[in-house]
């Protein structure tokens, strides 16, 4: 098994950190291939306990490679505080051990200028962004509106590109916005602080993965949020701005022509969802809360309180059914340890109809949760190694869920910490 990619399966947030943490061991090289800082994964290990925004989460392994591919949204500014934060713990981060593509588009100060200000204007109808720029990122690469990393090395050429775009921009920022314009000044003494930071990273990560392939090195491919915020096949618009998919994990990451051979889903034992948008499964009031609190379910990057609530096998399904998934991991699963009976929505009801299909996004608007109960375990598994050793009932819940979503699962996970985990 060579290359593998380890995605989410819903909405993000599914514990995805860990997984990547856990099985960089076998792989020698961890590239992220889309997104930017607007997500956070946790990961827990012997440094201590980080919310990685941007870094690679192999970057704690010392052999191992760290790319930041052609697809993320290159935020310098928190890319090189990232870095530091996470070598004041006493991780060695070096250009041996991080690279970064000179493909990746920087994602400069107006594009989170940009987010706020339509955010602002639409009030009560936003999407729920979490500013960090994403959505006017995407929006500029598709324009070809961005300056490449690499271009840092050409700065007589970088000064007229940027003062290009600078002047498109400006045009945005302030006829349609009323915002202040930026002077070339002030946006190039953003690019010489931030940019210096993180130009010793820079390189072609394409040739590199090339010769690491040659040389049979195997590649981890590490996505950001989940199938349910897919650009494309995502709850359309409240999904992200790229595409979290396995199936661009060649593209994003500077190595179209990769194979993927494992694709290991990440699936919580319950569900949760960051931001606006159609979560049939919600959980209100004290119920949420409890679980809510079980879960820490507070966000990585902004601490919001995330909305939850049961396990979705519909969703769940389509999820699995997008990223290819070839097996899964499902996650948190002592979080539910407290619940007499364990809740999961089998199926929705749209348009007074019964199905197990997911539906279009317009639909969802008015789509109602089956929720059918099972058996609760009422005592604490984050000691169990073994499958067999867990109460019946948690492993009568974890088959039913395997059988539900069609795809086997072959991680359990029973606690945060890096060896609280059940192999199937
Ligand atoms: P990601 O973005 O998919 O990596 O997800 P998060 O960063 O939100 O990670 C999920 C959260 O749950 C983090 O705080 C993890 O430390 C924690 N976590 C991961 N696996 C488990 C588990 O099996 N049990 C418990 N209780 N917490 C877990």
């Amino acid at each position: 098994m060579a290359n593998c990619a380890i995605v989410g399966i819903n909405w993000g947030d599914e514990g995805k950190g860990r997984m990547v943490d856990l099985l960089t061991e076998d792989y020698d090289v961890v590239v992220r291939f889309q997104g930017g800082g607007n997500a956070g994964h946790t990961v827990i290990n012997e440094y201590g306990k980080f919310a990685l925004h941007l870094l690679p989460s192999g970057i704690f392994r010392k052999d191992t490679v760290n790319i930041l591919g052609n697809g993320v949204a290159l935020d310098a500014e928190n890319l090189s505080k990232e870095i530091d934060e996470v070598r004041e713990k006493g991780v060695d981060i070096t250009p041996e051990g991080l690279k970064i593509s000179d493909r990746a588009s920087l994602l400069l100060p107006w594009h989170r200028d940009l987010d706020g200000l339509e955010e602002a204007r639409l009030a009560d109808k936003k999407y729920g962004s979490t500013k960090q720029g994403i959505a006017p990122f995407y929006s500029d690469k598709y324009q070809k509106k961005t300056v490449l990393a690499g271009e840092l090395f050409y700065p007589e050429h970088l000064r007229q590109h940027i003062a290009d775009i600078m002047e498109w921009k400006n045009l945005i920022l302030h006829n349609v916005y009323g915002a202040e314009p930026y002077t070339l000044e002030r946006i190039m003494n953003w690019i010489e602080e931030y940019g210096n930071r993180i130009k010793p990273y820079i390189c072609d990560t394409g040739e590199f993965l090339k010769n690491a392939e040659k040389e049979g090195k195997k590649i981890l491919f590490e996505a950001q949020l989940g199938s349910l915020r897919d650009l494309d096949y995502g709850i359309h618009p409240y999904t992200t701005s790229s595409n979290t998919l396995a199936a661009y994990a060649p593209v994003g990451s500077g190595l179209p022509s990769a194979k993927i051979d494992r694709i290991v889903g990440v699936v919580k034992a319950y569900s949760s969802c960051v931001g606006e948008g159609p979560f049939t499964c919600e959980w209100f009031g004290d119920e949420a809360e409890e679980l809510r609190k079980a879960g820490g379910e507070y966000g990585a990057k902004t601490g919001r309180p995330r909305r939850v609530g049961p396990l979705d096998i519909v969703a769940t399904r389509y999820g699995v059914e997008l990223q290819g998934a070839t097996e899964i991991a499902l996650t948190k699963l002592d979080v539910l340890n407290y619940m007499e009976k364990i809740p999961v929505c089998t199926k929705y009801i749209v348009n007074g109809q019964e199905t197990d299909r997911f539906p279009f996004p317009v639909l969802l608007n008015d789509a109602e949760p089956v929720i059918e109960y099972m058996d609760g375990w009422h005592c604490d598994i984050t000691g169990i190694r073994r499958f067999e050793d867990l109460p019946k009932a948690a492993r009568d819940y974890v088959l039913y869920v395997e059988q539900a979503i069609g795809c086997p699962i072959t991680y359990v996970s029973i606690g945060a910490e890096r060896d609280e985990y059940i192999r199937r």
